[in-house]
């Protein structure tokens, strides 16, 4: 067995690691770098495998910097077959092809500046629609959670519910090799309990090998009623003073939590009646994670 980390060290974006066993190639996640301008040539840089060996994705879920990179890998040779829960291809979907907008718009206005510099050079986008669109062909099984799905003779994979997003998983790897077991876990980005609309992430079982997030290192987490407090009254003091209150949010869950605790501190009195409007697009976020819900028993992970 062996692990390589092509993502997500020295920095928390890009999650990209490579596991190889019994023959085969498994990419846990292959997400975009993200965090300004210098992060374009991370992006760009090869992967430091060939993605026309590898054999399959397993997705943990949908954010960007953890299935951001998808359309690229598909570009550069990837036949493979992605797997995933239901809604995290579902909400990839939506993710994939706005970033494949955001590259082209760049791309377009890096070259329209630099043809205003006099240069003559076209700034190709790191992937386009059509890019992305060709990479959905290659999502294959999707998994249930706690339902070990045998992905090649000997390889066992397990997705566990993190959590975090709907349909955010933690992977849980089984080789049987030479009649020794071996198991490995990708925690993928991890939740926690209580929150408004995703269940409580599921207790991953004993394993040989850890690897997981650490996004916040040692800190805690406040709990909620005291983070509420304080989103609350941050808002209605804005609002008394004659402000405007503007959340930059990441699209993707983050706005869906934030317009739910808004709605419900306007039921209990605790923030005054005011228009909310978001960006079209997460608004279709939250459309499609409605219609998800809708849809009931095929996404148990939503409360
Ligand atoms: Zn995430």
């Amino acid at each position: 067995m062996k692990l390589e980390f092509h993502g997500a060290d020295q920095n928390v974006t890009g999650s990209c690691h490579l596991f190889e066993a019994l023959g085969k190639k498994i990419l846990i996640d292959c997400g975009l770098y993200q965090g300004g301008r210098e992060m374009d040539e991370e992006n760009s840089e090869p992967f430091g495998f060939d993605p026309a060996d590898i054999d399959y994705l397993l997705l943990t879920h949908a954010h960007l910097d953890h299935c951001g990179r998808i359309p690229l890998l598909v570009k550069r040779g990837f036949t493979g077959e992605i797997i995933s829960t239901a809604a995290s291809f579902e909400l990839a979907r939506l993710v994939l092809m706005d970033s494949a907008k955001l590259q082209e718009d760049e791309a377009r206005y890096k070259s329209k500046k630099a043809s205003r510099h006099g240069k003559k050079e076209t700034v190709e986008p790191l992937y386009d629609v059509v890019d992305t669109l060709n990479s959905f062909g290659y999502f294959g099984r999707s998994v249930q959670y706690k339902t070990p799905l045998t992905i090649a003779e000997g390889i066992q994979a397990t997705f566990i519910n993190a959590g975090h997003i709907l349909g955010s998983a933690s992977i849980v790897l089984e080789v049987a090799d030479n009649g020794k077991k071996h198991s490995i876990l990708f925690s993928g980005d991890l939740g926690y309990d209580d929150r408004a609309i995703i269940r409580n992430p599921s207790a991953p079982p004993h394993v040989d090998i850890v690897v997981m997030e650490t996004t916040y290192g040692d800190r805690n987490h406040k709990t909620l009623n005291p983070t509420l407090d304080e989103f609350y009254t941050a808002i209605s003091k804005t609002i008394d003073q004659g402000g405007n209150v503007i959340i930059p949010s990441f699209a993707l869950e983050r706005a869906q939590e934030l317009l739910y605790f808004i709605r419900e501190g306007i039921e209990q009195g605790r923030l005054p009646h005011y228009l909310v409007t978001t960006e079209k697009q997460p608004i279709q976020m939250i459309n499609k994670e409605l219609s998800i819900k809708k849809q009931g028993t095929k996404h148990p992970e939503i409360v």
